[in-house]
């Protein structure tokens, strides 16, 4: 797990709540002084890439009101009760690493032999719970992500006890995608049969740079060479996916060096790679080490543009498809079902400390206190520590998310299907058209590359913008 779009921990002193709300939902936006459509205009007559003077958000969507404690534990079984049999996502998180990377906010537990097999244990029984509660056999699931921490630190016998236990109590569609995350070193010869043994069929890997002296100075142990030839070694047995994620706008890294790191990626053959813009969060490692002066400080918002834009040319001149904002595929094995699946917030399923999930319209979050997590499993209480009210909005942000994240929003729908008034988004559209940002096709706004640099604050800011014309909050100034 990083700091960047994909997993998203708060800030280190936010409290249980605000990481619950960074975790689960995305953070808010600053709340400008200024009301209306006007707060998300962009800066036109300049680089496409210097159009706002900062993101607004990590992940775009509304969020409601939380419920916790007893309320939430109630809420969420009843919502279990009275689920609607359909596809299912399910998210289970394994909060062990023994590294200490310092773009990473998350504080895992060391991989301890009898605190994992115990934990695991926890994890089958809820897996359990979760199937005396729902209708039998539930699904098809149609994406399991095993996420952390790296989860790859895990004996191969610990995941198929979890991959048993799913197996034995839901309906697995005959094209699952099950995803094992981790780090390129736990990919020895001795365990990759084990984990495809395990029923894995993609593996998330967490290289970050090939770049050596970039991997130590952020706290990684291998080297770039190593890291990438144990890649090679599984993208030779072709029998998963192999997707990994790469950091740009890093302390010392340049735009030559970043696609460098591409053209690695390309040579070792691998599926699929996410491009993520590093996230320096105040007070966090990678904050402090600049600050002390042990590291460079990382390249700017503005400069980060111009590593997106490179990529997305190096990317698209060697005719890997673009799945999403952030994530490339090289060939047809790739699919990312997941990712877009939970930013979207269908039904996905959370088991474990540390977990989200989303139910019905409900997000759902438990604390990743794995002590607290196991006295809760010996008593059979597997409830979340938070739950949110549905908004009203979740069928509007669910389309603008799951259109904006593929590069483009059918206005029409948005208006016809979800109520969302014209005028503000036009007005909106035009602004952004004017920056470079957006193209605007029939009744389809498309992004420019530029605009999907952005891509999070214009799907932030077309959330907010469709949900308050929806309810008439905003005025309708500017809009034709
Ligand atoms: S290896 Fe551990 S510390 Fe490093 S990014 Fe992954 S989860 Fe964070």
């Amino acid at each position: 797990m990083v700091m960047t779009e994909k997993a998203q921990p708060a800030p280190p002193d936010a409290g249980p709540k605000d990481r619950f709300m960074a975790a689960a939902m995305g953070q808010t936006p600053p709340t400008p002084a200024r009301i209306g459509p006007e707060r998300f205009l962009a800066k036109a007559g300049t680089d496409p890439g210097q159009a706002f003077g900062s993101k607004f958000t990590v992940h775009a969507g509304t969020v409601g009101r939380t419920q916790d404690g007893p309320e939430a534990q109630r809420a969420h079984e009843g919502l279990l009760a009275s689920w609607q049999p359909g596809p299912l996502a399910i998210y289970l998180h394994l909060p062990f690493c023994r590294n200490r990377c310092l773009y990473c906010g998350f504080a895992g537990q060391n991989p301890e032999e009898g605190l994992v097999d115990a934990y695991v244990a926890a994890m089958v029984a809820e897996i359990g719970h979760l199937g005396s509660i729902l209708p039998p056999r539930p699904g098809p699931v149609r994406t399991i992500y095993f996420g952390g921490g790296t989860p790859t630190i895990l004996e191969p016998g610990q995941l198929a006890r979890l991959t048993g236990a799913l197996q034995k109590t839901f309906d697995l569609a005959n094209d699952l995608e099950m995803t094992l995350e981790g780090r390129v070193s736990d990919l020895t010869p001795e365990k990759i049969p084990g984990f495809l043994g395990a029923g894995f069929n993609r593996f998330s890997l967490g290289v970050q740079s090939f770049s050596t002296q970039i991997r130590r100075s952020l706290g990684r142990h291998s080297d770039g060479p190593r890291a990438a030839s144990l890649l090679a070694g599984l993208t030779r047995l072709q029998k998963a996916a192999v997707i990994i994620d790469l950091i740009y706008g890093l302390p010392g890294q340049d735009v030559p060096l970043f696609l460098r790191d591409l053209e690695t990626a390309c040579q070792v053959g691998v599926d699929g790679l996410d491009t993520y813009q590093l996230n320096t969060f105040p007070g966090g490692g990678l904050d402090k080490a600049v600050q002390d002066g042990r590291l460079p400080a990382p390249a700017p918002l503005a400069e980060q543009a111009a590593f997106y834009l490179e990529a997305a040319g190096y990317l698209a001149g060697r005719k890997w498809r673009r799945l999403s904002l952030s994530h490339y595929a090289r060939d047809t094995r790739e699919r990312n079902v997941y990712n877009p699946w939970a930013k979207s917030r269908r039904d996905c399923l959370a088991v474990g400390a540390g977990a989200g999930g989303f139910i019905s319209g409900h997000a759902s979050y438990r604390l990743p206190d794995v002590q607290a997590y196991l006295d809760g499993a010996q008593k059979g209480l597997f409830a979340p520590d938070y739950l949110t009210l549905p908004t009203g909005d979740e069928s509007l942000s669910s389309l603008i998310v799951g259109q904006m994240e593929l590069g483009f929003l059918d206005l029409r729908a948005l208006s016809e299907q979800e109520g969302a008034d014209p005028g503000p988004i036009a007005f909106l559209a035009r602004n952004w058209r004017e920056a470079g940002l957006v193209e605007l096709k029939g009744d389809f706004l498309e992004l420019t590359e530029a605009g999907r640099f952005w891509g999070v604050n214009l799907t932030q800011a077309l959330v907010v913008t469709a949900s308050e014309s929806r309810e008439g909050r905003a005025p309708k100034t500017g809009a034709a």
